[in-house]
């Protein structure tokens, strides 16, 4: 592929975007992704493993799901006293959590299954759980996988003044606070994504720096639904058995302990020390954007893996402490992800391209505070 043109699939997707708005193109050559993926095709001939349509996740999909199902029936019509509805209220925001990392994200991806409608319904339980498949498919699927880290486009590492995680953003004195107060900050994004962000979006019809389409047709009929369904899970059916005000606690607790644990784990990926955050180049004649390498590279220098080697995570945390290996392969089950990332490894080393990953979670979250800490200090930008 041509020098200056983006090479993933999600940059296919967004070349409309790209283009009306911002500009922003990648150089260098295809060499490496090339490259990249002929090894991969490779791995499944030699393995006969499937790419999606994994048993595994066909397994892993039904016991997510009855651990959330479990979580909330036992709060709707069991737990009475506060000592069962608060370990409770927990484990469903972990379960909330699990939805999004395992099966939602790889339906979201269309790494779920090689058939759309499969993977559309396991992308539907975003709306399940508060969020919108739709909006999703823009900010994450489009923004984020193309513009990883660049500040401007990217909205993942878009927290408006209340945090800095780019040496490009505008730093206020209590930055200096953010490696403690942003853990907490963390908590509120879930509920920050219920109750507001997804209607903004709809309406002001933007992402970050970026123009949607916003919903229509079937697409508008799932959103409204979706916030319909959620609004009476959360609040409607429950309040029907319980006090307001109870149902109120549990919904802040589970929805905060499922912003943690969602936020914590993508910021693992992209906001600590190993991570880049390239600033794009604008051209004199025609001010077009373009970052200085190709999209592939891109990727991986803004991307850390963690805790490889841990089997519980990487089962809970659906592969995302594979990251390199998503964002290089969003469209393969991420249950391959550990394999394939000895193989992206060693065409990494190959290449001389830096392949990055914190040794354990402890060693990611250390480097994530440490990034905290060093974004909030107050020094002139490391950029221009
Ligand atoms: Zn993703």
């Amino acid at each position: 592929m041509s020098s200056g043109t983006i090479t993933s699939d999600a940059g296919r997707a967004s070349e409309s975007i790209a283009s009306n708005a911002s500009k922003l193109k990648f150089s260098g050559s295809d060499r490496f992704i090339r490259e990249l993926r002929h090894r991969v095709d490779a791995y499944f001939e030699q393995t006969g493993r499937p790419r999606r349509d994994c048993p595994r996740m066909y397994f892993k999909t039904v016991t997510i799901l009855a651990w959330f199902a479990a979580a909330y029936l036992l709060l709707l019509f069991v737990a009475t006293s506060w000592w069962l509805i608060v370990p409770l209220a927990i484990v469903l925001g972990i379960s909330i959590a699990a939805i999004g990392f395992n099966i939602q994200h790889d339906g979201g991806h269309r790494a779920y299954s090689e058939r759309p409608w499969v993977n559309k319904l396991m992308a539907l339980t975003l709306d399940l759980m508060g969020g919108s498949s739709y909006l999703w498919d823009w900010k994450h699927n489009t923004i984020h996988h193309t513009y990883t880290n660049i500040d401007g486009h990217d909205d993942d590492i878009n927290l408006g003044f209340l945090g800095r995680l780019s040496p490009h953003q505008k730093h206020y004195w209590f930055h200096r606070l953010q490696g403690i107060y942003l853990w907490l900050l963390y908590g509120f994004l879930a509920i920050k994504w219920h109750l507001f962000e997804d209607f903004y979006h709809i309406t002001t019809g933007r992402i970050g720096g970026q123009k949607i389409k916003r919903p229509r047709g079937k697409d508008l009929v799932i959103f409204i639904a979706g916030k319909v369904v959620f609004f009476s899970l959360a609040f409607g059916i429950p309040m029907l058995l319980h006090p307001w005000w109870a149902v109120l606690g549990v919904y802040a607790l589970a929805a905060f302990v499922s912003g943690v644990v969602l936020s914590v784990v993508f910021q693992l990926a992209h906001c600590v020390e190993a991570a880049d955050f390239p600033v794009p180049v604008i051209s004199e004649v025609d001010g077009s954007q373009r970052i200085q390498t190709d999209w592939a590279v891109h990727q991986v220098q803004t991307t850390v893996d963690f805790s490889r080697r841990n089997r519980f995570l990487s089962w809970f945390l659906g592969g995302l402490n594979f990251q390199v290996e998503h964002h290089l392969f969003s469209k393969i089950c991420h249950v391959n992800y550990p394999e394939l990332s000895k193989v992206v490894e060693e065409v990494c080393r190959e290449f001389g391209v830096r392949y990055a990953a914190n040794k354990s979670f402890f060693s990611a979250l250390a480097s994530h505070y440490r990034w905290l800490t060093l974004m909030g200090q107050p020094v002139p930008a490391v950029a221009s």
